[in-house]
């Protein structure tokens, strides 16, 4: 079972899901948003557990 992770960027953005969800989700709002190319390591470290 994939753990559910939430993330929220400096704008305001907020996305979850599994990590490898969370991740394709924050590299395509970096890069529209942001013009900015962000790791894996860099949003694993900004994402949090979800508590169910
Ligand atoms: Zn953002």
């Amino acid at each position: 079972m994939d753990e559910q992770v939430q993330l929220a960027c400096a704008c305001g953005w907020e996305t979850r899901g599994t990590s490898d969800e969370v991740f394709q989700s924050a590299l395509e709002h970096g890069r529209r948003l942001h013009n900015m190319e962000v790791t894996r390591e860099q949003v694993e470290q900004m994402s949090k557990p979800i508590k169910r």
